[in-house]
């Protein structure tokens, strides 16, 4: 991912995970997926995964992900609505990559469909990068109001 420009000056910090008793472990159910029209009895965390796995007809094993409730921001565009800093916390139990198929977010920037996968770190990061951009936004728009205004009295002279 490449967010390198205007890191803002407040990082947020990855929260962190200290248990004071032994962690209570996850408690993952046993559902059924189907991979080439075979069912298999696979785990899926039902504390945050909303997908119904059986509803699938997977090609592979290593396609099977768990998903948790998607988060998008309505966006104006010309002439419509598009969904666009789409995020979900996503798991690819089957694929093996240097994450350990660990949980990571699924984010798309601009909701097209293409998400790349943020360590903890690198979402907050970018979320102070948005936060950062939003309130030079609002500036924007207060000046913008300003010079309506300007324009305004100029029309009316
Ligand atoms: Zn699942």
């Amino acid at each position: 991912m490449t967010v390198a420009h205007d890191v803002p000056t407040q990082q947020s910090s990855v929260p962190t995970v200290t248990p004071t008793s032994p962690p209570t472990p996850a408690s993952p159910r046993l559902v059924a997926a189907v991979v080439r029209g075979q069912r298999v009895a696979v785990e899926c965390c039902a504390d945050w995964c909303v997908v119904d796995h059986s509803a699938e007809n997977l090609a592979n094993l290593s396609d099977l992900y768990h998903e948790g409730k998607t988060l998008a921001l309505p966006a104006p565009e010309f002439n419509r609505v598009s969904k666009v800093l789409v995020a979900t916390i996503r798991q690819d139990p089957f694929y093996v990559d240097a994450d350990e198929c660990l949980p990571y977010l699924a984010f798309d920037a601009t909701g097209e469909g293409d998400p790349v996968s943020l360590q903890p770190a690198a979402a907050l990061a970018f979320i102070d990068q948005a936060i950062a951009h939003l309130e030079r936004m609002r500036a924007q728009v207060q000046q913008l109001a300003e010079v309506r205004e300007a324009a305004r009295q100029a029309v009316e002279r």
